[in-house]
């Protein structure tokens, strides 16, 4: 086991966090030149807000730090594989690298379901790292699934 890369530890406090406000627990941050410019959890219950994902909070926030709405040279790391709307917005903020954790066999656009970095309509592809702190990522989400129950 090689240790979890900082951005992804981020990303995993972030998520526990939003578990312990009662949301599913995925957390996004995004990096720009080594630096975590914004870091965000899943919040729709809390905001009222369904488009209030981990990953869309991020990239509107790290376009707010760097006062542009393409984050080209930014990398964005989230602990569960992006939803198909959160991966049309990746593609649209022009994201250089996403690294995700655990792959989402419901939800997720990535490596399940849409697959919309496969079709060749999509306009930005970025760099895809699936797997990081994968188990982390999952055990997360089952605990807070399962206290649920
Ligand atoms: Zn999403």
């Amino acid at each position: 086991m090689f240790p979890i890369p900082l951005p992804m530890r981020a990303a995993l406090d972030a998520a526990a966090a939003a578990a312990a406000r009662e949301e599913v627990p995925v957390g996004a941050v995004i990096v720009r030149r080594g630096e975590i410019i914004a870091t965000s959890a899943n919040s729709p219950r809390s905001r009222h807000d369904p488009t209030a994902h981990a990953e869309m909070l991020a990239i509107r926030a790290a376009a707010g730090v760097i006062g542009d709405d393409r984050l080209t040279d930014c990398d964005l790391w989230v602990t569960l594989e992006p939803c198909a709307m959160c991966a049309g917005a990746i593609a649209h903020a022009r994201i250089g690298r996403l690294y995700y954790g655990a792959g989402d066999l419901k939800g997720g656009a990535i490596e399940h379901g849409p697959r919309l970095f496969t079709q060749t309509t999509i306009h930005h592809r970025p760099e895809i790292y699936p797997g990081i702190a994968e188990g982390e990522s999952a055990a997360l989400l089952r605990t807070f699934f399962a206290s649920r129950r």
